[in-house]
């Protein structure tokens, strides 16, 4: 038989095996909390509303934030204190993010903190749309986290540092880029550079991790260099320049933390990593944030497709407006001014003779592997937006020829093409032709080619009388046969 002592000993043996247990977790929990709300002149007291933990390896509490005076909750903010072991840290502490970066990654993939947060109110939801890509006009961004990975109404672009633009119409109330700070800190998500535009009552976006001074200075000069409430009420219309990407506040790379919400708050902190230098960590820093965030829809796209959109998808931006339905948007469609306009690719030979167009694919195997012709309209429109294009096609040649349609990007087929192709049989007059192509992703600027094949450079194969029409209202099935 054993002694106590003995026994007490081989117990305490066993509890460190076994790591800490539930109560001296708690016990640990408790402490750090205590200590934190004790702070002189504390910005907000926290209090632990849930967890996701395994006591013996530690893990994530989930903190509200309450005003010290009146014990309210401020709304849509929930931070996450980090345990490990005996150790606690909060956010903006000196190694929280390599404990938190300790905890197993099935764990963290359990961490949420929705439940504490106010929800959207889904009665809003039909006025969240028509966002424009809020980059410049042409340019690219490259998506690095969609709301399915990031949360919703939260999406990441790489801009490769270009400028940030208004989303949508609206007020900017908020803008901030004094911050010099890029703390690759999981906790201390205060410290980014934003840009908040109100889009009506229910309806915001923030633009984060902007770069330090690039808010432009027509905006500054109308907002307050006060930062603990709205600091601004500039008009700005979509696709207005509102800064550039950057790399502020938690951010391990540049890129635009882009987020949709219902509501907006300002919650205030310890500058717990001396953000501007001046050794004094108990000023407050001023985090402005949404709340009650919502999948937004991008125009041509649904809610739905941009939570499942993949890291490395690339999407142009265009804040042109649509054109007048059935307006005409091709110039010298119907060749009265030869080929004006109208520009020769690949191995083409082509000719106006009396207002029609006859071209040919040479009989050469020479790259590049393709003969057509093609004109930029000058227009651009959201994925999924009908043109309906309307030509004649002919064949004067011996022999039979396929004649391809197709509307992109001026980027380049990468960027997502559609077309028709038509077998015209040797020997065949003109005759009209009708088909609807929808954009398949954003296209700045649209490109209209029409190709031919095969090379055997008979001569030769007809068009004329393109018109190519935004048509809002048709919906066929692309390339009919002939009409
Ligand atoms: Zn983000």
């Amino acid at each position: 038989m054993i002694s106590m002592v003995a026994a007490r000993q081989i117990f305490a043996a066993l509890l460190i095996l076994a790591g800490f247990s539930a109560a001296d977790i708690d016990g640990v929990i408790d402490q750090k909390i205590a200590q934190y709300n004790a702070q002189p002149s504390v910005p907000f007291i926290y209090e632990a509303v849930g967890r996701t933990i395994d006591t013996e390896i530690g893990g994530i509490v989930y903190l509200q934030l309450k005003n010290p005076q009146t014990d309210e909750i401020i709304p849509g903010v929930v931070d996450l204190m980090v345990v490990t072991g005996d150790t606690a840290f909060l956010p903006g502490e000196i190694g929280y993010s390599a404990a938190f970066d300790q905890l197993p990654p099935n764990m963290l993939r359990d961490v949420d903190t929705t439940p504490f947060k106010p929800s959207a109110d889904s009665s809003f939801m039909e006025s969240i749309r028509d966002y424009q890509f809020p980059w410049r006009e042409g340019s690219w961004g490259t998506v690095t986290r969609s709301y399915g990975a990031h949360g919703p109404g939260q999406i990441d672009f790489d801009l490769t540092g270009t400028g940030v633009t208004a989303a949508k119409d609206g007020t900017i109330i908020y803008a901030n880029d004094t911050s010099t700070v890029n703390a690759y800190d999981r906790g201390a998500w205060w410290y980014w550079n934003i840009i908040i535009i109100q889009h009506d009552d229910h309806e915001y976006s923030l633009y984060g991790h902007l770069a330090q001074n690039s808010i432009p200075r027509e905006i500054k000069d109308r907002c307050y260099l006060y930062y603990n409430r709205p600091n601004c009420a500039v008009p700005i219309k979509a696709g207005e320049l509102i800064a550039a990407e950057g790399n502020t506040g938690y951010s391990g790379a540049p890129h635009l933390h882009l987020e949709f919400g219902q509501n907006f708050g300002i919650v205030s902190y310890f500058d717990m990593m001396d953000g501007d230098g001046d050794g004094n960590r108990t000023e407050f820093v001023f985090a402005p944030y949404l709340y009650a965030e919502q999948n937004a829809a991008f125009q041509g796209y649904t809610p739905q497709q941009v939570a499942a959109w993949e890291y490395g998808m690339l999407h142009q931006a265009s804040h042109r407006a649509l054109p007048t339905p059935e307006e005409n948007l091709v110039r010298n469609g119907d060749f009265e001014r030869g080929n004006e306009e109208w520009w020769p690719s690949g191995q083409v030979s082509w000719a106006v003779q009396e207002g029609v167009m006859r071209f040919l694919r040479l009989n050469t195997s020479d790259p590049p592997a393709w003969a057509s012709f093609y004109q930029d309209l000058n227009y651009g429109a959201p994925a999924n937006t009908p043109f309906e294009v309307t030509l004649e096609l002919g064949n004067d040649s011996h022999i039979d020829k396929t004649i391809t349609v197709t509307l992109r990007s001026s980027a380049g087929r990468d960027y997502g093409f559609v077309e028709c192709s038509f077998m015209i049989p040797a020997n065949t007059a003109l005759s009209p032709y009708k088909m609807p192509l929808k954009t398949t992703s954003t296209w700045a600027n649209i490109r209209l080619e029409i190709g031919v094949n095969p090379a055997d450079s008979a001569p030769a194969a007809l068009v004329d009388n393109i018109v190519v029409a935004y048509h809002p209202y048709v919906d066929l099935p692309a390339c009919p046969a002939e009409s």
